[in-house]
C-alpha cells in the first residue's frame, strides 16, 4: 500500500455551506456533495495515510447547538449526535467509491486542558494507527470534556487545532464558500493573500456579521481556529471549494507551485509569508 511519509500531513476541512443549505433543517445538496466526495477519494488515492478529512455540520450540525440551556453542563449533547450523522454520510458515499473512511468522534481521544497552553490534551494512537494502516479519518465538530465535568462544544472549524496537538504541525486547508479572507465587504473579489499568525488584528477588521442562525461564528471562527493553529505551527489556507471551478489537487503540492489564479488566504507565522 503507497503511503507518502515524506509529504505533509494534510487536514481538509470541507465547509458545511458547500453541500448543504444551514438555513433549511436537513438540506443536502446531492449533486454538490457527490462532486466532494470525488475530489476527497482522488486526494487520498494520492496522498493515502497523510490526509485527514474534517466535515462541516451544514444544517445538521447547526441545529444542535441553537437554544441550549446554559444551566445544563450537559446541554451540548444533541451536537454529538448530529455530527456522527454528517461524518457517517461521508464515510458511506466514500466507501461506495473504495476509500477506506473510519468515523471518528474527538472526544474520544482528545479533551480540554486549561493547563496546555494550547487549551487541549489530545492522544496521537488512534490517529497515527489510522493513517498507518492506510485508512481516511473523518472527523467533524465535537463535544470534548472539561476538568468541571461539562460538555464543551467544538465546531468542525476548531477541530483542525486538536488534530495538531495531536499529531504536530500539518498543513491545513479549510474550503469553505468564499474564495478566502474579502476585503472588500460581501460580495467583493479582493482576497486578503496572508495572514500574520502572531498579530492577526488587521484581518479581522475586515470580517462581517453573520445571520443569527449560524452559531460557529463563521469567518470569525475561522480566523480563531487557524490563527491557533498556525501558532502550533501549520500552514494554514482558506479557498474556495467548488472542485468544479478550479483543480483543488494542487493541495498535494507546495503551495509556492499553486498557480496565481487560484486564489487563497493564507495563515501562519510570519516566517512562511
Ligand atoms: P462551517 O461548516 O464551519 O459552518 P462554512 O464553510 O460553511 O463553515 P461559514 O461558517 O458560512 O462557512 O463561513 C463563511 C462565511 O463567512 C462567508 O460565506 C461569509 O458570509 C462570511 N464572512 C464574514 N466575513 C468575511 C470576510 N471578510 N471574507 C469572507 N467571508 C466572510
Amino acid at each position: 500500500m503507497p503511503t507518502h511519509t515524506d509529504a505533509p500531513l494534510l487536514i481538509l476541512k470541507i465547509g458545511g455551506s458547500l453541500f448543504s443549505d444551514k438555513s433549511r433543517p436537513g438540506s443536502l445538496d446531492e449533486k454538490a456533495f457527490d462532486a466532494l466526495v470525488r475530489l476527497v477519494a482522488d486526494l487520498h488515492q494520492a496522498h493515502r495515510g497523510r490526509l485527514l478529512l474534517v466535515t462541516g455540520g451544514g444544517a445538521f450540525g447547526h441545529g444542535a447547538l441553537r437554544g441550549l440551556d446554559p444551566g445544563d453542563p450537559f446541554a451540548p449533547l444533541p451536537f454529538v449526535d448530529a455530527t456522527a450523522g454528517v461524518r457517517w454520510r461521508w464515510v458511506t458515499r466514500l466507501t461506495d467509491r473504495g476509500v477506506r473512511a473510519l468515523p471518528l468522534q474527538l472526544g474520544a481521544f482528545s479533551r480540554v486542558d486549561p493547563g496546555d497552553p494550547t487549551g487541549i490534551a489530545a492522544c496521537a494512537e488512534p490517529l497515527a494507527s489510522l493513517l498507518a494502516a492506510g485508512v481516511l479519518p473523518v472527523l467533524s465538530g465535537d463535544c470534548l470534556i472539561r476538568p468541571d465535568g461539562a460538555l464543551e462544544a467544538f465546531s468542525s472549524d476548531r477541530t483542525p487545532e486538536v488534530l495538531i496537538r495531536a499529531l504536530g504541525a500539518a498543513r491545513v486547508v479549510m474550503l469553505t464558500d468564499v474564495p478566502g479572507l474579502l476585503t472588500g465587504g460581501p460580495g467583493s473579489d479582493r482576497v486578503l493573500g496572508f495572514v500574520d499568525a502572531l498579530d492577526p488584528a488587521p484581518a479581522y477588521a475586515h470580517v462581517w456579521k453573520e445571520s443569527e442562525w449560524d452559531v460557529s461564528g463563521a469567518m470569525q471562527g475561522k480566523l480563531d481556529a487557524l490563527v491557533a493553529c498556525a501558532r502550533q505551527g501549520a500552514d494554514c489556507f482558506i479557498m474556495r471549494g467548488r472542485p468544479d471551478a478550479v483543480d483543488l489537487r494542487v493541495l498535494l503540492t507546495p503551495p509556492a507551485e499553486w498557480p496565481a489564479s487560484t486564489p487563497r488566504t493564507r495563515v501562519a507565522l510570519p516566517s512562511k509569508e
